[in-house]
């Protein structure tokens, strides 16, 4: 264990939101099904602890429910963080569409952005004794680097970046520890890409007055990057940090010269099976060939990483498949990806299924 790591001696909060999908939809539907094996998996799966995305204003009231739960657990003897995404930029999702937000930069989403934040850092002070590891706007910042030729990217650019001077800077308090968002190594990654992020996230954070409660980055969210393999899948080809071990330890040295903070979290929820069936490493939407992977751990073997996390919670959906849909993305109609799936975000039966399924180390 590496001094320092956050993490260290808790364990990561098993949500009632991720525990109920699987309560009262995963399993009577495999019950239905005849499947009674993979229920009874479910149920297991149903205790392992995720990330509560606060994808909407409206899920941050939710909060004080999650902390009173949690306290109250660690009263009894536990010792649980509660990790949450932090999820609501103005013009969220620039490059893509699958997971359009709520809030718009011409429709004042940078004040709105602000009071959102507010009411989070309201709710974590009254929490004073409860344990906050956050997760930092996925793909945002890392969409400044490889997006900044789509339009509404380059709009947002310094929305994104004032947004979240905003929040690191409210959102520093000491019971919390903040993982931004670091894209994953088949983005970042490449050779063009991995030192003007390390520079960005090095002038933002002290753009943001270097907050003692950010700690790194966090890593392959939502994706499905292995850890350390021994040869790098086809579909990754020439990217030479094909996995995420490769990235972060190419990405570290130069956060440090950037005087970035860097400590790393890595989503390993839905890795489990390498290679996936991606065509390209690029492809995230619902991709097939996937299993649920290691379980929420600081014993990653990597002193660079503080954990290896699950930050989506594996059988929500990326996005939908129904081409009519507003926020339909053509990502989610590739050929390696399941079909048809919901909205993002909205509970992909069959997705859970195949995780489970292909689950390594199985339940
Ligand atoms: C969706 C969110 C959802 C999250 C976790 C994102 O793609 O946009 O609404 O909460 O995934 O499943």
């Amino acid at each position: 264990p590496v001094a320092g790591n956050p993490l260290a001696g808790y364990e990561l909060y098993a949500n009632p939101y991720y525990s109920s999908e699987i309560h009262t939809l995963a399993i009577p539907s495999l019950v239905s099904a005849g499947k009674t094996a993979l229920a009874a998996k479910a149920s297991a799966v149903a205790k392992v602890g995720t990330f509560v995305w606060l994808d909407t204003r409206a899920k941050v009231p939710s909060i004080p429910t999650y902390a009173e739960d949690v306290r109250a657990k660690n009263k009894a003897g536990a010792n649980i963080a509660l990790p949450l995404v932090v999820y609501n930029l103005p013009d969220r999702d620039c490059a893509a569409l699958a997971s359009n937000g709520e809030l718009a930069i011409a429709n004042n989403g940078e004040a709105l952005y602000r009071g959102y934040i507010d009411s989070i850092a309201a709710h974590i002070k009254t929490y004073s004794d409860v344990k906050f590891i956050l997760t930092i706007e996925p793909d945002s910042l890392a969409n400044l680097i490889t997006n900044l030729n789509v339009q509404k990217c380059a709009n947002a650019k310094k929305a994104y970046e004032d947004s979240t001077i905003y929040a690191l800077k409210t959102l520093n308090l000491p019971n919390v520890s903040m993982y931004l968002d670091g894209g994953h190594g088949g983005w970042l990654g490449w050779d063009a890409n991995i030192t003007p992020a390390a520079k960005m996230f090095g002038d933002l954070y002290k753009a943001a007055g270097s907050p003692k409660a950010v700690r790194g980055l966090v890593t392959n969210v939502s994706n499905y990057n292995g850890w350390s393999l021994a040869t790098c899948p086809s579909y990754t080809t020439p990217n030479k940090n094909c996995d995420e071990k490769k990235f972060v330890n190419a990405f570290a040295p130069l956060l440090s010269a950037a005087g970035f903070p860097a400590h790393f979290l890595v989503d390993t929820g839905r890795n489990g099976v390498q290679p996936t069936k991606q065509i390209e490493q690029g492809h995230w939407c619902n991709v097939i060939g996937t299993g649920f992977g290691v379980r929420p751990t600081t014993n990653t073997g990597d002193p660079l990483v503080d954990a290896f996390v699950w930050v989506k919670p594996g059988g929500e959906s990326d996005g939908t498949s129904d081409t009519t849909a507003v926020r339909y993305d053509a990502h989610c109609g590739e050929a390696d990806a399941l079909k048809p799936a919901p909205e993002a975000g909205a509970w992909f039966q069959a997705y859970f299924e195949q995780l489970l399924t292909n689950a390594n180390p199985s339940f």
